[in-house]
């Protein structure tokens, strides 16, 4: 059927024929910008006027409907990184905070789980289980009894094995591995649920999401036709396990060039916990020589390697080799780093 020849009046959702046409077209190339509109950057001028649940939405959420699992009304947060220190400073708006690790701006390692400062009280233990910005991931899922584990995998869900028996709840914005930005994944254990505190919002009580089977309100259909679609793709490709496999494979080898560069690349973390996700690293010095660093992003797009800006709290340079980014693709920016090292190498 020809969409000109039906008139859709009374369906959920209507859009201009034309902008359909226009969102097809720029599915892949928007603007000629040689990326699709899904993978442009939110802080371009287009996006400014939107406003998303997101990953972020969740560190409220997760606060207003498991603080009160405990009478301490209390619960614990590891930061190793920007992300968990965000959804810390928001729990701390609806309950007690305790930050089982000493404070710090230099997130470049996890403290051994031996020295955190745990509340066995606490209503959740919360972690980040790979900090995009500063490159910090868990290999391992941290395990206390008595406790729920929460875990934001916003940008290493679906990139590596993990056992999800082992969680209260693990949430993930979708944008990096699963679909379009505004979407996000919850995965909760059926027990948790059921205890909000009075003041939060019914969008964000998980007993009204799992009770409308996620439909209590206009769901954001056209992105979970995405994901759908991106669920199919990974499961074409060999599932999960092939996506981990390419992660190491593709992460491994950027890392390569790190550590055999001689100090002309440095990656500031320690070698546990380096993201197989986000790479960031510092040319010509641990401190980063900027002018190198801007030569580097700019001949890096002449080779149409785009997008290696650091985040502009950290600097430098940051690789992020999401699962739609091919072991080939790894390659060229791996070649581009050697060629890179031997032509500016004092
Ligand atoms: N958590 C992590 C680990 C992230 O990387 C991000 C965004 O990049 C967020 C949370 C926030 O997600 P959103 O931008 O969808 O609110």
């Amino acid at each position: 059927r020809h969409r000109s020849e039906q008139h859709n009046i009374g369906g959920p959702a209507k859009l201009p024929a034309s902008v359909l046409a226009q969102a097809q077209k720029e599915m892949v190339n928007y603007k000629n910008t040689g990326v699709s509109v899904m993978e442009l950057s939110h802080r371009s001028s287009d996006f400014t006027k939107i406003l998303t649940g997101g990953g972020t939405g969740q560190f409220s959420a997760l606060p207003l409907n498991l603080l009160a699992l405990k009478p301490s009304m209390s619960a614990d947060y590891v930061v190793t990184g920007s992300w968990s220190a965000k959804a810390a400073q928001e729990a701390a708006k609806y309950g007690k905070v305790n930050l089982v690790l000493p404070k710090t701006k230099k997130y470049t390692d996890i403290p051994d789980p031996s020295t955190w400062t745990l509340n066995p009280e606490a209503s959740y233990l919360y972690y980040c289980a790979n900090e995009t910005i500063h490159g910090v991931e868990f290999q391992h899922i941290p395990e206390f009894c008595g406790v729920p584990l929460i875990a934001d995998m916003s940008s290493n869900i679906l990139t590596r094995d993990i056992d999800v028996s082992k969680f209260g709840a693990i949430f993930a914005g979708a944008q990096k591995n699963i679909g379009c930005a505004g979407v996000t994944l919850v995965i909760i254990r059926e027990d948790l649920i059921g205890k909000a505190l009075p003041i939060c919002p019914i969008i964000f009580e998980f007993q009204v999401q799992v009770g409308n089977n996620s439909l209590y309100n206009t769901p954001p259909t056209y992105s979970i036709y995405i994901m759908g679609l991106v669920f199919e793709w990974i499961l074409e490709q060999g599932g999960v396990a092939k996506m981990e496999e390419w992660a190491i494979k593709k992460s491994s080898a950027v890392y390569d060039v790190i550590d055999c560069s001689n100090g002309f690349y440095v990656c500031p973390l320690d070698k546990g916990c380096r993201s197989r996700m986000n790479i960031p690293f510092r040319i010509g010095s641990a401190q980063g020589d900027e002018a190198l660093e801007k030569k580097f992003i700019q001949e890096a797009e002449n080779a149409k390697l785009i997008s290696l800006k650091g985040h502009r709290s950290v600097g430098g340079i940051r690789v992020s080799l999401y699962n739609a980014v091919t072991v080939d693709e790894t390659l060229v920016l791996v070649q581009f780093m050697k060629d890179f090292m031997a032509r500016y190498r004092q």
